[in-house]
């Protein structure tokens, strides 16, 4: 009988299994090229050792993959010209995660380049706020 392994692209990607037009790699993270990108120079930065997510993705990890992510969007900036970078992680279906193997993107921005977040921000009153900050203040003791 066959083990049925869940593949996890970016594990193969790591492993060297899938392709991947690859612009960096450290001891924890690699980062390479969105295959589906939403701008020119979308990148992923993507820890070596598998997380589904931020619940289980290890904090030094976490860090490494921001790190890189600053390093990455100076790059963009100064070698294709974009004006702007977005940092981006969905963390979760409800967030947008497709891929559940922990990952940060890194988009360049350029004018009028149709990359938007939709989001109905409203402002609430402050006691509103006041009691959302007490839950998760609770959340975090
Ligand atoms: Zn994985």
């Amino acid at each position: 009988v066959a083990s049925v392994e869940s593949a996890c692209v970016f594990c193969e990607i790591v492993a060297g299994r899938a392709e991947a037009s690859t612009v960096l790699t450290t001891e924890r993270v690699i980062a390479f090229m969105d295959a589906n990108p939403a701008t020119r120079g979308h990148l992923l930065v993507v820890p070596k050792a598998h997380a589904d997510g931020l619940a289980d993705l290890e904090p030094a990890d976490g860090a490494e993959i921001f790190a890189v992510g600053q390093r990455l969007a100076e790059a963009v900036r100064r070698a294709l010209g974009c004006t702007g970078v977005n940092l981006f992680l969905a963390d979760g279906q409800a967030a947008g995660q497709e891929v559940f193997h922990a990952h940060l993107h890194v988009l360049p921005r350029y004018h009028d380049d149709g990359f938007a977040i939709r989001a109905d921000f409203r402002t609430p009153p402050r006691g509103e706020l006041e009691d959302v900050a007490s839950v998760v203040r609770r959340a975090l003791a």
